[in-house]
């Protein structure tokens, strides 16, 4: 038997695992699961070059659960140490490590630094009054020792029995940590953070009874919690598409199926793997339920992706799974991790390549699928300058008949929109059926008018107008369609200037909480009498106000700005202004204007009620 003082001035480790317990105490299941899984590869390695001689036998890791001993024991069959090893890992390299994590942070309480001295073993004392250490190394005669410490800097080393290469920890379970020792909580932490590792992994819990099986009944066999071999770490060759479903539901039990999905596989500068999916989304308050899951090495480091992943790449959902992030990942590190920043980049960029491919590959399933779609790429063009760049060739606009157009397609279909200024004017419309008046007239004039229904939509103009420098958006009914491309000068109407003038001065009557402007226009026959039209400039201030943005407050007080343009070539105005009833030919009037404005929904209130009374005065006539 071997006694002696670890090497260190520390009185007792205690006062570093107290630090640790600030984080989540749960880690240390990861960073033993994560150790013996290291260990376990490790002897695949040198089975594979010969250094390790003899058959390996089944490679598995057990964790068991002994309440009534209050123990939890994690079992492996890698390589296993010898008693020189014993005490180069557990008793020097771990303590040092300990040493200068106490220098470089002293006074701080910085928590989840755990991994990055080597200390990740030293985690079983968060929860543990004793560890015990039973192991016996493949080195051929290598003698099995058990090394056991309570943590104070005295440990013992004696000689111990085992038959099989691998090492066993054994956590004495402390009073405060006795959730630990709870069935239910041991296999949901083994869920969180080992479900996707690479050696199976059996649960027991030994106070547990397992019934005998039934007569003619075959004995269920207990399961690996984890899969080994998640469809990530898999070519995308060899994955069908039922598995990258399968898989998501694995991620995400009952979700629905995912629209899209990306296959990341990146070796040069980082490594990274991953498969993010596109999920259905109508709303964009449904987004964000599934969070993207960050591994390093299909261990599970966090869902907090923020800094990694780009930020409206957070609607997606997935792994990523990348090596060079660390399993200590806290926010500082990450904000100055230049990996993470190229990883950023990078993913964007696959993104959206992945998106043109599809795009040109399946044309009819991306227009079908455009409405969840379009809402991450309409908020990556808003959000990210590189991706508005690629996604010019996969950003698409569905017109009011259902039609697809790219940007250039919008183009060459709308010779005649463009503007004196040289800009393409992209007419779109916010509710196709409230403003069908407005689309049939500007279709009348071989206009195409896309549908801009949401509100990413409104935000996603006033972005990319500012960005694209080639292009407008004007809604429908911002003007007479005449209007719409530019000011035209009016078309001389039938009327005789007296005339327009009377007509003007009749539609110039003030509206509560409008400000209404009149203008007397030759429009053809059989264009509508009167049309309401709202300024696209002061419309936008006034539809920002209503959500609360910008100078919300300023402009919700203001009256909404209005024209009416009277059709002096519509025929109701000669009968109207031959009407030798002034009174009556007032009501004509105010009623030809208030069906326009009823068509803007500016008419509501009072005006409304003043409207319905006055349209059954004039049908008693
Ligand atoms: P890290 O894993 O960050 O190196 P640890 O404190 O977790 O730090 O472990 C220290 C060392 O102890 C490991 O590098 C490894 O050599 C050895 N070790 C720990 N657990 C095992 C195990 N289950 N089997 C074999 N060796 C182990």
């Amino acid at each position: 038997m071997q006694k002696g003082n670890i090497r260190v001035q520390t009185e007792n480790i205690f006062p570093i695992i107290k630090k640790f317990l600030y984080s989540e105490h749960d880690i240390f299941i990861r960073e033993l699961v994560s150790n013996a899984v290291d260990a376990t590869q490790k002897i695949k390695t040198l089975s594979s070059i010969g250094e390790a001689k003899g058959d390996l036998g089944e490679l598995r890791i057990d964790i068991t659960l002994d309440a009534t001993n209050k123990t939890l024991t994690i079992s492996d069959r890698g390589v296993g140490m010898t008693e020189e090893e014993v005490d180069k890992y557990l008793n020097q390299v771990a303590f040092s490590g300990a040493e200068e994590f106490l220098e470089k942070y002293k006074g701080q309480n910085e928590n989840n630094i755990i991994g990055h001295f080597g200390l990740g073993f030293y985690s079983s004392f968060m929860v543990s009054e004793r560890v015990a250490v039973v192991t016996k190394s493949f080195k051929e005669g290598a003698a099995a020792v058990r090394w056991e410490c309570d943590g104070s800097p005295e440990f013992s080393l004696t000689p111990a029995e085992r038959a099989f290469r691998g090492t066993d920890i054994i956590l004495h379970i402390n009073e405060e940590s006795k959730d630990f020792l709870n069935a239910y909580k041991v296999k949901e932490t083994l869920e969180k953070f080992c479900k996707f590792l690479p050696v199976p992994i059996y649960f027991k819990d030994v106070n547990e009874t397992v019934e005998a099986p039934k007569e003619g009944e075959a004995l269920v066999e207990p399961k690996a919690i984890n899969n080994t071999t998640p469809a990530w770490t898999k070519k995308p060759a060899d994955l069908t598409k039922e598995d990258y479903e399968n898989f998501y539901r694995e991620l995400y039990p009952f979700s629905e199926t995912p629209l899209f999905w990306i296959h990341l596989n990146v070796d040069y500068p980082f490594n990274l793997t991953g498969i993010l999916y596109f999920p259905k989304i109508k709303q964009s308050h449904e987004i964000q339920k599934n969070k993207i899951q960050l591994y390093s090495n299909q261990v599970f480091v966090t869902d907090e992706v923020k800094d990694i992943v780009p930020e409206f790449l957070m609607l997606l959902h997935g792994v990523i799974d990348s090596p060079d992030i660390p399993l200590n990942v806290s926010r500082s590190y990450l904000q100055g991790d230049p990996n993470v920043k190229k990883i950023n980049a990078h993913i964007t960029k696959k993104v959206a390549d992945k998106l043109d491919e599809i795009f040109r590959n399946e044309r009819t399933e991306f227009e079908q699928k455009w409405e969840s779609l379009g809402l991450f790429v309409k908020y990556g063009m808003m959000t990210d300058d590189k991706f508005l760049d690629k996604a010019n060739s996969f950003f698409i606009m569905e017109d009011t008949q259902g039609k697809f157009y790219t940007k250039e397609e919008y183009i060459s279909a709308t010779a005649a929109q463009k503007n004196k200024d040289g800009k393409q004017v992209i007419l779109y419309s916010t509710n196709p059926v409230q403003q069908d008046a407005y689309i049939t007239q500007a279709n009348a004039k071989g206009y195409v008018v896309v549908k801009m229904e949401t509100l990413v939509d409104a935000a996603f103009i006033n972005t990319v107008e500012m960005k694209w420098n080639d292009f407008i958006f004007t809604r429908v009914d911002a003007d007479i369609a005449d209007n719409l491309i530019d000011k035209t000068d009016a078309a001389e109407s039938v009327l005789t200037n007296d005339e327009a003038d009377t007509l003007k001065k009749l539609f110039e009557q003030p509206q509560d909480g409008l400000h209404i402007t009149v203008e007397v226009k030759g429009l053809s026959a059989d264009a509508p009498p009167v049309t309401a039209t709202r300024p696209e400039q002061m419309r936008r201030m006034k539809d920002m106000a209503a959500v609360g943005g910008g100078m919300a407050a300023f402009y919700a007080q203001m009256p909404d700005e209005v024209t009416l343009t009277v059709n002096g070539n519509h025929s109701i105005f000669r009968s109207i202004l031959s009407n030798t009833e002034a009174a009556q030919k007032e009501k004509l009037v105010r009623n030809l204007a208030d069906l326009a404005l009823l068509s803007q929904g500016l008419l509501t209130g009072k005006n409304l009620t003043q409207f319905i009374s006055r349209s059954v005065e004039i049908m008693e006539n």
